[in-house]
């Protein structure tokens, strides 16, 4: 398994593409912009290695018989689906924000599933790919939004908007296309790439699931502009770690064949977007609260150097903030222990209780975020920057008209995640991420056995069925 400072040197090797504000990055490491988002996942390799919570952060893996770091293993039993909830905790609570490393997991684990339904020969050139990407403990870019354009048009309408198959020659796929919204794609080794919605008979070209490094020719990759972006580096950045979002272009892309699981099979497709569905919206009951954790925890710390902290109101405000997280994290590990084992073998997340979990990510975080706005005071947004506290004539009177120094730093840490650059995490990521709010309430009506309800409720009632 590979330590942070291993996966700090794997990424200096790769012959990047990656454009921020308009120019190439000739080294992702140590751009500001990036480096926080490369800090965060660098967290996911040290626990690995951090003898408190190696036990909960590695796996024993059949395919490379031994211990593979948690984030490339399968879930070969409910527990495995729990520990990645209490996993994810730990580290949202440690990084503050996204530390991008799930949609890898949970897309190994979805095709799993998925290529053991398209049939031997796919399941087997996913399982060696995979065996690879455990041995190596490849950090991975699971990439399934397209563009999309016009939504109410089908991807053979605007081909354009869609990642496709362009030409199928001997030994391999050639892709054309975009991914929006990729997160950690600058900090992986491999993208793996998926279709974003279901398809039907006729869409064949653009059911297709594959992984390439993330610089084989024809990959291009733009960083996502966030809040307050300009800061990083600096002393008002208020996290040092950060979050990261790229729009990925592919530009005629030549994929082999060995990496190519699924292409063409629709079928396969659905099951894989189901499965990755259920397992991401589970995800978000595991690094939310872990993020919440932090926030809270600087509210708290706020409040006490403030002296409001034992007002009634105030204690009731922040336990109304853990109840919330905790509401979120409830679900995530109910839909983790209510798992059900696949034929393939690997275990996956009640559908139901994952999508509530992911459904209550896209408004209880805005409740916790308005009572951290509430009890943080107007300072939140309007405090001058960290450097004007050491200014030689008024540097002392500015720190103490802002409460001190302590309470300065803590408050750029609240601005950061409630509308600074990591309220992309905590805000939008928990709108949009793994899935808009009517993406879960399909599933949660589909799911559901209306009929059997209604006549429950009719044998209550004493009516006839
Ligand atoms: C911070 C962040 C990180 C992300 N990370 C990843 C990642 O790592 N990998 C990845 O693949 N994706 C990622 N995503 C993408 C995420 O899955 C999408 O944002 C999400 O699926 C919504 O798609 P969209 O952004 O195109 O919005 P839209 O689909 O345009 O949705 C906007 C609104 O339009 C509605 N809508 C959409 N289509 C229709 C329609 N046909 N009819 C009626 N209403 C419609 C939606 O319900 C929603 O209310 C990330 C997103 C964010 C914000």
């Amino acid at each position: 398994m590979r330590t942070a400072a291993q996966y700090l040197d794997s990424l200096r090797t790769r012959d990047l593409r990656l454009f921020v504000d308009g120019e190439r990055v000739p080294d992702a490491t140590v751009h500001p912009k990036v480096l926080p988002s490369i800090r965060s996942v660098a967290l996911t390799y040290a626990l690995a290695h951090d003898p408190e919570h190696a036990a909960l952060a590695t796996a024993p893996s059949e395919l490379v018989g031994g211990p593979v770091n948690r984030f490339t293993h399968l879930f070969a039993a409910p527990e495995d689906l729990v520990r990645k909830i209490e996993l994810q905790r730990i580290l949202g609570r440690a990084s503050g924000t996204c530390f991008q490393r799930c949609v890898g997991m949970d897309a190994l684990n979805a095709l799993f599933i998925a290529t053991w339904e398209a049939g031997p020969d796919a399941h087997g050139r996913f399982v060696r790919w995979m065996t690879g990407v455990q041995e190596r403990d490849d950090m991975l870019c699971g990439a399934m939004t397209d563009p999309k354009g016009d939504r109410r048009k089908r991807p053979p309408e605007q081909p354009e908007q869609f990642l496709r198959v362009v030409d199928r020659r001997d030994g391999g796929v050639v892709l054309r296309g975009a991914k929006m919204h990729q997160t950690g794609a600058a900090n992986s080794h491999q993208i793996v790439v998926m279709p974003g919605g279901m398809l039907r008979e006729g869409e064949e070209d653009f059911a297709i699931a594959a992984a390439m490094p993330v610089d084989a020719p024809g990959i291009t990759m733009v960083l996502g502009r966030q809040p307050s972006d300009d800061r990083k580096g600096g002393p008002d950045a208020g996290n040092r770690f950060g979050g990261q979002e790229v729009v990925v272009l592919f530009d005629d892309v030549f994929v082999p064949a060995e990496r190519v699981f699924l292409d063409g099979d629709v079928a396969a497709c659905a099951t894989l977007l189901e499965a990755f569905a259920g397992y991401h919206r589970a995800s978000y009951g595991g690094c939310k609260p872990g993020n919440f954790d932090a926030m809270v925890g600087a509210v708290a710390a706020v409040t006490d150097d403030a002296g409001t902290r034992r007002a009634s109101h105030v204690r009731d405000k922040l336990v109304e903030m853990i109840h919330l997280a905790e509401t979120i994290h409830g679900v995530g590990l109910a839909a983790s222990s209510k798992s059900t084992q696949h034929g393939c073998g690997t275990w996956q997340v009640d559908p139901v209780l994952a999508n509530c979990c992911k459904h209550n990510v896209t408004r209880l975080p805005y409740e916790i975020g308005r009572i951290a706005e509430d009890l943080s005071g107007g300072l939140l947004g309007t405090m001058p920057s960290i450097a004007d506290l050491d200014h030689p004539e008024f540097g002392e009177a500015l720190t103490t008209a802002v409460g001190g120094r302590d309470r300065a730093h803590l408050l750029r840490l609240v601005e950061n995640m409630t509308y600074g650059a990591g309220a992309v995490a905590l805000r939008l990521e928990c709108m949009h991420g793994a899935g808009s709010p009517a993406a879960q309430r399909i599933v949660l009506e589909r799911h559901t056995d209306w009929a059997e309800r209604m006549a429950h409720a009719r044998r209550l009632a004493g009516l006839p069925e």
